[in-house]
């Protein structure tokens, strides 16, 4: 009889965890694939704002992991295995190449998500694909020869299996599938699962100012909060308060920092990191000298985007209407102090449910790092964002899924036989 195996959920991590089962000989119709949406990879589909950044185009390893906030030295072993290089390679052998930005970035040469789930379509033909379907139960006992049998219920159906995968991801972006339940299927089975956190999000700003900007991006941002700086990516102002890549590593590393109205965090806003307040004195100066007549609300829009010149203006305490001549020295370093320490701003609360991936997870000290199956439980694995993994946006995130999902198909296909 061949090994039956139960694979919960069709995003990222289990689509390849399928593949890679069925590119290694195992027979289609064993594996079930289990996905509550009507279609498989809707989270997939809307990555990278629809144009998927599946990988980076990093190559160094010490690099690489740096990008992980949580998990980095669990994923090493299989980021490698399955590098950024090789899902390059397998997504170009499968009909999708890709292409890498400058800023290193990878996308299909398409810039369509959709192309990204199409190849799981196609490679995925011949399984037993359970669409429309949510897994509402799971339960594990010892089955002949003391092996780990599982029973997955769903639709008041149980089915037996030999070997089970969680890939459910967390409460990431629920509205695409991911509601939680992995933590709730993952728990039931008695495996250890920390408390989850939202990571890569927005946040929502105590002050109007923000809002008033709602739309206005700022190429190389510098944040700085809690004693630390963060990235130099962009930053852009919405009308809730503040999102974009530099913003999200904010989140990411913060993730377990508590941000309430009552628990706000406190932020300050650099608008350019190239700029030193050296380097703001001297153009505001220079600036100021040459047009001493003119109002330096004016003159300020001539270096900075003019609706944040408005608003620098308007936080600097010093009237708009000051001529330049007449703006004094201190005047003009605190000006420039607000621009290169940053301009300050409250931080309280994030979006839940719009978040793009989740921290924490299921504690990966109980998890085989070459194979993802459970140290705990017998032929049970985890792959993708329920593990305890996270990473900054650039590509790392769906890596991470692609990798471990290839690791655990491999160990699979090569435990089960072909
Ligand atoms: C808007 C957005 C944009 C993003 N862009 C990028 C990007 O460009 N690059 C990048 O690297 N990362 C990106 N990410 C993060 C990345 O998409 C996720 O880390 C990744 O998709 C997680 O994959 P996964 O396989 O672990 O889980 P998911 O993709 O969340 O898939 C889990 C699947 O399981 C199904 N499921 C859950 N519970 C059950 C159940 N009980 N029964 C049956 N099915 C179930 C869900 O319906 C879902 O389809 C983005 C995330 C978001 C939200």
């Amino acid at each position: 009889m061949p090994k039956k195996i139960a694979i919960i959920g069709a995003g990222a991590s289990g689509m390849m965890l399928a593949a890679t089962l069925v590119e290694l000989g195992f027979s289609p119709e064993s594996i079930s694939l289990f996905e509550r949406n009507p279609r498989m990879g809707k989270k997939v589909a809307i990555t990278g704002g629809g144009r998927c950044n599946v990988t980076t185009g990093i190559r160094s390893k010490k690099e690489l992991l740096s990008k992980y906030v949580r998990g980095g030295d669990f994923l090493e072993g299989v980021l490698w295995a399955f590098s950024p290089k090789k899902t390059a390679e397998w997504f170009a052998a499968h009909g999708c190449p890709l292409k890498t930005q400058d800023d290193l970035r990878v996308f299909p040469v398409s810039d369509s998500a959709d192309e990204v789930v199409a190849v799981f379509e196609r490679a995925l033909g011949g399984i037993d694909l359970r669409l429309s379907t949510k897994v509402e139960g799971v339960r594990v006992k010892k089955g002949e020869g003391g092996r780990s049998e599982f029973f997955v219920s769903h639709s008041e159906t149980h089915e037996r299996f030999d070997a089970l995968v969680i890939s459910t991801g967390w409460a990431a972006y629920s509205k695409t599938g991911s509601d939680g339940s992995g933590h709730a299927l993952a728990k039931s089975l008695g495996h250890p699962v920390t408390p989850l956190r939202p990571s890569l999000s927005a946040y929502e700003t105590l002050e109007d100012w923000t809002k008033g900007l709602s739309g206005l991006a700022i190429p190389r941002a510098k944040l700085f909060s809690e004693g630390a700086s963060f990235s130099e990516w962009g930053l852009l102002f919405t009308h809730f308060g503040i999102t974009g890549p530099a913003v999200f590593e904010l989140s990411a590393r913060l993730a377990f920092t508590e941000c309430s109205p009552s628990t706000p965090i406190f932020l300050r806003i650099s608008p350019d990191a190239s700029r030193t307040f050296d380097h703001w004195e001297a153009e505001i100066s220079n600036a100021f000298f040459q047009n001493g007549a003119k109002e330096w609300k004016n003159v300020l829009s001539l270096l900075l985007p003019r609706r944040l010149s408005e608003t620098v203006v308007a936080l600097s305490g010093v009237s708009g209407e000051k001529k330049c001549a007449t703006v004094s020295r201190e005047e003009r370093k605190s000006v420039c102090r607000l621009l290169s320490l940053g301009i300050p701003v409250t931080l309280v609360g994030t979006r839940p449910g719009e978040e793009f991936v989740t921290a924490w997870g299921i504690d990966t000290s109980f998890v085989d790092s070459a194979t993802m199956e459970s140290k705990l439980i017998e032929n049970l694995y985890f792959t993708g964002e329920v593990l305890d993994v996270d990473a900054v946006t650039g590509g790392f995130n769906l890596q991470s899924c692609w990798s471990t999902g290839r690791a655990a198909g491999r160990a699979i296909a090569e435990k089960f036989g072909r």
